[in-house]
């Protein structure tokens, strides 16, 4: 371990944060550690906000009280007392502000007004907030942050019908929640498939099938011109001219990732706002890394550069940046098989490596038609994705030909399917 690193910041108190505040203890740093979190709550988890909040599949069965998730297995990352025994500096409702490197110094607004933090490590580790449409009107929601899912769990109890924007994985789960509690939902998505930034459109269109077959009015290839309604939301207004009536509004629209703060300070950042990285997570500044869903780094087998949005990648970089911080000359190159899951109409969907985009898709075991099937992703004569949908032991049977480059002859053969002319 480096001998000049005696305190560490990590801001960002989400999967990622809490990861490499783990992996740092776990590697014997003992100095300062200081996690600084924006939002009041402990490190919790986003993926069941979408999910069993909704739906209401963890709440508490004698009061019925959503809020008793925030103490529920379902969201909590850890318990109270893994989190205590880190020995953390913890910074709940403070926010990173600014950095300077010259005086290695965080910037940080809280409680106490402003203050700053010295470093001689920094884990960048801040996410993305939730892109949100130009109205202010009552009824419309956006989805990111614990309190952003109990409003609209709250909403779910007295709104007749609902209309979600955007068919990416958020949008798509909640249209899948409000079904599962006898809403009616209309999904308006402006490309001509759901989940078009991560499957190809021969799996989007099977993922539309299955919001139809469960009773969600799908609109593809329409945009939202307009919210209207007096003081809360009566009805949204799409690009062909039609409108849509609407007690509630769910939003679901993408990012923006929250990296403001390091605007002018020399760390590098491209155009969508992502954090510039090498191959090891480290930033254009000195002993200053990130991580997560605001990290864009160069992958080996995917052609260039990537960003994950996803879960696994949040918890798997955030070990690797901080083994990477602490090993001085022994850094390791970050070089995952991509891992994302979505779960919608009981059904889960798997993608591991990258799903779009695609020249191929081959349905190596199941069907679409069964709703159950293993497809094979490729580009440039190479497997690139592998997606299961109700199909986990097989899909993640593919993994290892993930994590070297292997053909899609070979991946076909390696399926039983055998190679193609
Ligand atoms: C509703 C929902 C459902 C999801 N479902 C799935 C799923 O099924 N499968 C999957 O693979 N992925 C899923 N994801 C994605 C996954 O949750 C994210 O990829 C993951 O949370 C990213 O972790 P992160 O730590 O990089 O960022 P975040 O989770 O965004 O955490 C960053 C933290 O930093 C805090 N912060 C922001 N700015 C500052 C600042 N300036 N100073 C201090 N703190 C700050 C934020 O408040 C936040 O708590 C889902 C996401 C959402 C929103």
């Amino acid at each position: 371990m480096s001998d000049t690193l005696d305190q560490i910041v990590i801001a960002g108190a989400g999967m990622a944060g809490l990861h490499a505040a783990e992996a740092l203890r776990a590697r014997g740093f003992e100095g300062r550690l200081t996690l600084v979190g924006e939002e009041p709550h402990r490190p919790y988890s986003r993926p069941p906000l979408s999910k069993e909040v909704l739906t209401g599949a963890g709440m508490d069965p004698a009061s019925g009280d959503p809020g008793w998730l925030v103490g529920h297995r379902a969201l909590r990352l850890r318990e109270d007392e893994v989190i205590d025994a880190l020995d953390l500096d913890l910074r709940l409702g403070t926010r990173a502000v600014g950095l300077d490197p010259v005086a290695r110094e965080v910037g940080l607004i809280g409680p106490d007004g402003a203050t700053s933090v010295p470093y001689d490590g920094l884990i960048v580790a801040t996410g993305a907030r939730a892109r949100r449409p130009g109205t202010d009107l009552a009824g419309v929601h956006v989805l990111r942050t614990l309190d952003d899912a109990e409003a609209v769990r709250a909403a779910f109890d007295t709104a007749g019908h609902l209309v979600v924007v955007g068919a990416g994985f958020v949008g798509a789960e909640v249209a899948a929640s409000a079904r599962a509690v006898g809403m009616e939902v209309t999904l308006v998505e402006a490309e001509t498939t759901p989940l078009t930034r991560v499957v190809d459109p021969a799996i989007g269109s099977v993922l539309t099938e299955m919001h139809r077959e469960s009773g969600v009015d799908v609109r593809l290839g329409v945009g939202v011109t307009g919210y209207e309604g007096s003081d809360r939301v009566e009805r949204v207004r799409l690009s062909d001219g039609s409108t849509v009536e609407a007690s509630l509004v769910v939003v679901g629209i993408g990012v923006h990732l929250n990296t403001e703060w390091l605007r002018d300070s020399g760390v590098e950042l491209l155009p969508d706002g992502a954090v510039r990285c090498d191959a090891y997570s480290a930033t254009s500044v000195p002993n200053v890394y990130a991580v997560g869903d605001l990290a864009d780094w160069p992958h080996p087998r995917y052609g260039g550069r990537i960003r994950l949005e996803h879960w696994t990648n949040a918890s798997e970089q955030g070990e690797a940046a901080a083994h990477n911080l602490l090993a001085g000359e022994g850094r390791t190159a970050f070089t995952p098989v991509p891992y994302f899951w979505s779960d919608q109409y009981k059904r889960k969907i798997q993608l591991l490596g990258q799903g779009a985009p695609a020249d191929r898709v081959a349905f190596v075991h199941g069907s679409p038609e069964d709703r159950k099937f293993v497809a094979f992703l490729g580009r440039g004569g190479m497997l690139t994705g592998v997606l299961g949908l109700r199909s986990t032991p097989r899909t993640m049977r593919y993994r290892h030909l993930l994590e070297r480059p292997t053909t899609w002859d070979e991946a076909l053969t390696a399926a039983g399917a055998g190679p193609t002319t």
